[in-house]
């Protein structure tokens, strides 16, 4: 079984916000640059991937949301999928089964977390809550990070290789 590592994004009040590229304006022209990165970075020490969760995925396909990320500094963001649309509109259920869903084609997810403004969520998932006014800041980042656990980084893995050496 593949073991992945997943960070489900609200958009609103996470990359959208007054403190987004164009002060909230909802277009993806406006989003936030430095969370865009951030959300790189993430990638780039832990492997975890996005699943947009966001209800802009009712509207954008998961290519279009890599052009948009692409634009704004992730040149080859690794987006995932986008949550399903269950008829409670509940996040935390439509969390659940796209895990779910993830393990039914032999895929586990090792860990995540959910970066959003509001708490539609069950009190056991990972959720980091976002000020929606203020955005995403660095220290949700580092507590990402931390949630996810770095083990899996690539240069761990180099590490690892050259020990057999
Ligand atoms: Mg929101």
């Amino acid at each position: 079984m593949k073991n992945i590592k997943l960070v489900f994004l609200d958009i609103d009040g996470v990359l959208n916000s007054f403190n987004s590229d164009n002060e909230h304006d909802f277009t993806p022209a406006g989003l936030f640059s430095k969370g865009i990165l951030w959300l790189e970075e993430i990638y780039e020490k832990t492997e975890a991937q996005v699943v947009i969760c966001s209800t802009w995925r009712g509207a954008y396909s998961i290519n279009y949301f890599k052009g948009m990320f692409a634009a704004k500094g992730w040149f080859r963001p690794k987006i995932y999928g986008l949550t399903p649309k269950l008829s409670s509109a509940f996040r935390g259920s439509e969390v659940e089964a796209y895990i779910r869903n993830l393990y039914e084609l032999d895929i586990s997810v090792y860990s995540y977390v959910i970066f959003d403004d509001g708490s539609d969520y069950f009190d056991y998932q990972p959720l980091i809550h976002i000020d929606g006014q203020i955005g995403i800041q660095e220290t949700h980042i580092d507590k990402a990070l931390m949630m996810l656990g770095t083990e899996n980084r690539k240069e761990n893995r180099e590490w690892k290789k050259l020990s057999l050496i």
